[in-house]
């Protein structure tokens, strides 16, 4: 059963994940800002995408270029004539809607009216803004809708400094802008979003199976985050809905409350944006190959995912409700990898003397995982608290700590609790806390996107 979208959403909002944007202006509705749990989990999420995209490979370097560029980077990419969706409006209600996202085309979904609609006319995403004092054209900037062109314009510059051989790949995180016709289910499609991309560079006859690898590779990345294989696909693009710049694009999708929906999109880009920057400036962005003597356009594939969006995923993903002694609990199922808080120190009582242990336990945690100390309420109801934002582990100070010098860890997805000494509680949690082996995945014997091949 796919979780309830209002439960997650308000578990969001309650526990510190999401807020509305200026909310007490009464919100923006289509920015979202990141709590304390939210701020700390989406930091994970990027963080274990650049570890496996960059730090893990020699082949993959990084770089964060900035979010305006010179105008004329849009213009040559395609984005100012073709970053656009399709908008209609109902003559009805005067509500507007992106044409390719509804389940009828003649039917407003705002007042149920039918043939309501005007024409449809391109709407260009981009955001604009004026660079400097004077608003002009002239000074007309666009806040980057994707981070890639920010990749492509750096090519030589990368290729050069690092003096990366074919095949490579560049990475980058960062924001992007999209003036969404619709912006909406909560942080899914939102007007400022963070992504994770990365351009890899290959030679045009290698293409091919450079695409497939990475559709296997990113793949495989939620998976072994513990996302469910029953939620996770990979549907290749009709042709009718390739990108300006496509060959050939997979999306990776996955199952949200309303249905199957995109989290990533693997693109063979062929030489589409190298050539365009090259013409546009007269610079020269072919590769030479040394080996060869060839000179040539390299072919770039794209995966392209969003950060804000896959960490909601993996929200929804990790969210669990079981009834244990009468009770619901709401758990957390979150590969310990992803959770915002790794242990939580809890004193049985608010004693002095175990608030004592527990703080110098909680400090010698701290240097090394997100630790929380939590000393309100019944053990209960503070365990619950944990499960519910997904902590892998509370270790627990009781009295008989003070004579055995022993505390408890309770796991949060069984409940099981052991008692070990305080000096090894490092040496417990290090392993359980690094890549739960239930989690990741042999390699080899990861389930084959293949067989989640979908059709639209
Ligand atoms: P869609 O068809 O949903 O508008 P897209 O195909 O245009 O998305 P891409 O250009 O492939 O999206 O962007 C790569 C990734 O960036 C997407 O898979 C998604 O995870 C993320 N993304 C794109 N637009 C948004 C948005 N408005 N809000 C949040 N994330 C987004």
């Amino acid at each position: 059963m796919p979780a309830d979208f209002d439960t997650i959403v308000t578990l969001a909002k309650k526990r510190g994940f999401v807020f509305p944007s200026s909310e007490i202006y009464g919100g923006l509705r289509s920015a979202y800002d990141y709590g304390p749990l939210g701020v700390a989990m989406l930091r994970n999420i990027k963080d274990q995408w650049w570890r496996s995209m960059v730090t893990m490979r020699d082949d993959i370097v990084g770089l964060d270029s900035a979010v305006i560029q010179s105008p004329r980077v849009w213009e040559a990419s395609g984005h100012v004539a073709s970053f656009t969706d399709p908008l209609v409006e109902c003559t009805n209600c005067h509500a507007r809607h992106r044409l390719d996202k509804l389940d009828d085309p003649d039917r407003c979904p705002t007042c149920g009216k039918s043939g309501t609609f005007t024409e449809p006319k391109q709407f260009n995403l981009m955001f604009r803004t004026h660079m400097g004092p004077v608003e002009g054209a002239g000074n007309l900037v666009y806040l980057r809708p994707e981070t890639a062109q920010g990749i492509f314009i750096n090519f030589e510059n990368v290729r050069r400094t690092s003096r990366m051989k074919l095949p490579f790949g560049i990475a980058q995180i960062g924001k992007a802008f999209r003036n969404e016709i619709t912006p909406g289910q909560f942080v899914f499609r939102t007007r400022e979003f963070e992504q994770m991309e990365m351009e890899y560079f290959c030679r045009p006859e290698e293409a091919d199976d450079w695409y497939r690898t990475w559709q296997e590779e990113r793949y495989r990345w939620y998976l072994d985050l513990g996302m469910r294989v029953d939620n996770l696909r990979l549907r290749a693009h009709e042709a009718d809905e390739l990108s300006h710049y496509s060959s050939g694009t997979a999306d990776i999708e996955y199952r949200f409350p309303w249905g199957w929906d995109e989290l990533e999109g693997i693109a063979n880009r062929t030489d589409f944006d190298l050539r365009a920057h090259a013409a546009a400036t007269g610079k020269d962005l072919m590769y030479f190959d040394q080996e060869t003597g060839e000179r040539f356009y390299p072919y770039v594939i794209e995966p392209a995912a969003g950060a804000t969006r896959t960490t909601f995923a993996f929200l929804i993903d990790a969210y669990h409700e079981e009834e244990v002694d009468g009770e619901t609990r709401t758990v957390l199922r979150l590969d310990p990898r992803l959770s915002p808080i790794k242990v939580a120190v809890l004193p049985l009582s608010k004693k002095d003397e175990l608030i004592a242990v527990v703080d110098r336990i909680a400090a010698e945690l701290r240097p090394r995982w997100d630790v929380e100390v939590d000393i309100t309420q019944a053990i209960g109801r503070r365990y619950r608290r944990q499960d519910e934002v997904g902590t892998p582990f509370c270790v627990t100070v009781d009295f008989d700590s003070l004579e055995d010098g022993q505390v408890t860890v309770r796991h949060r997805d069984t409940m099981a609790q052991d008692r070990i000494p305080i000096d090894e509680v490092v040496g417990y949690l290090s392993p359980r806390l690094a890549a739960p082996s239930s989690l990741s995945l042999p390699t080899g014997s990861s389930p084959s996107p293949s067989g989640g091949v979908a059709s639209k």
